[in-house]
């Protein structure tokens, strides 16, 4: 259904969306009926118990194709990401890549899913426990990463057994549907992955139904709570990874080069709406000199629509989210912030009704600032100073967010001492966008996350299964004895 052309003939209830760099609709994809929504659960259910019982070898094998068919088509996928949310060719890739690596992950699953035993625990008696599929689970995606993040949760979710009920963001369906043609094609049983499309009434359908046993979630904090909350409260277990305001730390000793380019690829970079964004910088004491390098490196970045060759950055997702980005510039001026760049009044030629907001920089911005107290998701680098280490620890922690944070030094020991006073779930030392691989698991902390349980790793197992632990007693005199049958059997008796 993807093209500009082929959406006018269409006659259903539909989500449209839109190329940003020109903001005409390129496709529209069905918006899921009650009927249809219940059709899709009805369906998860129907094969879980088949999939559940597909031994895991079978399982690995279907994951082994699924991984090679991704990496055949990455380019093709990396275009349809780049053509329906605007991030550049490149940066599709990546976001396509990061989901490979999950689906890789997927496929260790024979040594993930393994169980606990302790023999003789007492005389004759042994313990063991299994790990087993949940059921059903739901995940709800965000926008900014339309193959990654559903790649973080179906993959993970089925490998162990489960059937799987998916919603894209509605700006963004076509990215999975691809993935899920390919899952097909991977030899995927008929019914073990379904696709809703639409928004609140597709959300309040996943939280509510009773068939349902799990819920991943992605996004922002007001729809993340909000499901937690519903879904939790339906009996669910549910994990929410949220918004963030990430901070870098730049230390005088750091390695000045590295620091401001990786600062600036970090804060602009798919134009500043990715989760891990380094959004936010704290100069520590004489890093402050280097804020002039930093806005001329800023200002040198290229923003185009992302399939133009050379594009550093490209539109935001809508007119809605440009008019916040520029809301929240201005109030920040408004506020006493220094802007120092100014990216509101862009013009991309070409593309003069894109979404476009050049690189920004804030400085001189306090703590009790909105531009540093609500994520912006755009390209806006905001500035603090700190005088020393100490201070900007405490800076970063008194932010309610934890998803992500680096620091830039040279020292170790500075980069050790910060590493283990940060509140936050995921450091990076001289790393400016920490996402670990997912041997590892994605542990923002605090407001950035509701659950107990995170996104893939051995959490990510854990999160899809539940234990059941059995507890046998075979007695020693009970066995039976036999002995080699010498006479010729007479068949009869
Ligand atoms: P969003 O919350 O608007 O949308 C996410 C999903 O929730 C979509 O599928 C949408 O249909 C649904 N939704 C939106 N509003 C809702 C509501 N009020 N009630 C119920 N459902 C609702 O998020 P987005 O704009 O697509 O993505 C950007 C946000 O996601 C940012 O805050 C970003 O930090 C966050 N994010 C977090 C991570 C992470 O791992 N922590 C990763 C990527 C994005």
């Amino acid at each position: 259904m993807v093209g500009r052309d082929r959406w006018k003939k269409l006659s259903f209830d539909a989500v449209c969306f839109f190329l940003q760099a020109t903001n005409e609709v390129v496709g529209r994809v069905p918006k899921a009926t009650a009927s249809e929504m219940e059709a899709a659960v009805a369906s998860c259910k129907k094969a879980f118990w088949n999939w559940s019982e597909t031994s895991v070898l079978s399982r690995q094998q279907i994951f082994l194709r699924y991984q090679q068919l991704i990496k055949d088509n990455l380019k093709e996928i990396s275009k349809l990401i780049t053509f329906e949310q605007g991030k550049t060719l490149a940066d599709a890739e990546g976001d396509v890549f990061r989901g490979l690596q999950v689906v890789e992950h997927a496929c260790s699953v024979t040594s993930l899913i393994l169980g606990e035993t302790m023999p003789s625990i007492t005389k004759d008696m042994d313990t063991y426990t299994y790990r087993l599929p949940l059921g059903v689970c739901a995940g709800i995606a965000p926008f900014n990463f339309p193959a990654m993040i559903p790649l973080w949760m179906f993959p993970m979710a089925m490998v162990c057994g489960n059937t799987f009920l998916m919603k894209p963001s509605e700006r963004v369906p076509g990215a999975l549907m691809f993935l899920a043609k390919l899952f097909q094609d991977a030899g995927a049983p008929d019914g073990t992955l379904n696709i809703i499309h639409g928004q609140h009434e597709a959300v309040n359908f996943i939280c509510d139904h009773p068939d349902i046993r799990a819920i991943s979630f992605v996004g922002s904090n007001q729809a993340g709570e909000y499901i937690y909350e519903r879904g939790s409260r339906n009996g669910k277990r549910v994990q929410a990874n949220m918004g963030a305001k990430n901070h870098g730390v730049v230390m005088p000793d750091a390695n000045k080069e590295n620091t401001l380019n990786q600062l600036v690829g970090a804060a602009f970079g798919a134009a500043g709406q990715r989760c891990m964004a380094l959004s936010t910088a704290i100069l520590v004491g004489e890093a402050q000199k280097w804020l002039p390098e930093l806005v001329d490196r800023a200002k040198n970045l290229r923003v185009n629509a992302g399939d133009q060759p050379g594009a550093d950055l490209g539109p935001l997702i809508s007119p809605q989210a440009k008019e916040r980005v520029c809301h929240l510039i201005e109030k920040g001026v408004k506020e006493g912030a220094s802007l120092l760049l100014d990216g509101r009044n862009i013009k991309v030629k070409g593309y003069e009704n894109g979404n476009f907001v050049g690189p920004t920089i804030l400085a001189n911005v306090k703590p009790n600032m909105t531009c540093y107290k609500e994520e912006i998701f755009g390209p806006v680098l905001v500035v603090l100073e700190a005088d020393t280490l100490d201070d900007a620890i405490e800076m970063v922690n008194n932010n309610p967010y934890g998803n992500g944070t680096a620091i830039f030094t040279t020292n170790g020991a500075t980069a050790r001492k910060y590493s283990h006073l940060v509140d936050v779930g995921q450091v990076g030392v001289n790393v400016p966008i920490p996402v670990p691989l997912p041997m590892f698991s994605f542990t923002g902390s605090r407001a950035s996350f509701r659950g107990d349980t995170n996104f893939y790793g051995k959490q990510g197992v854990q999160f899809y299964t539940q234990l059941k632990t059995i507890i046998s007693q075979w007695k020693e005199e009970d066995a039976t004895v036999t002995k080699p049958a010498v006479v010729m059997p007479t068949m009869g008796n």
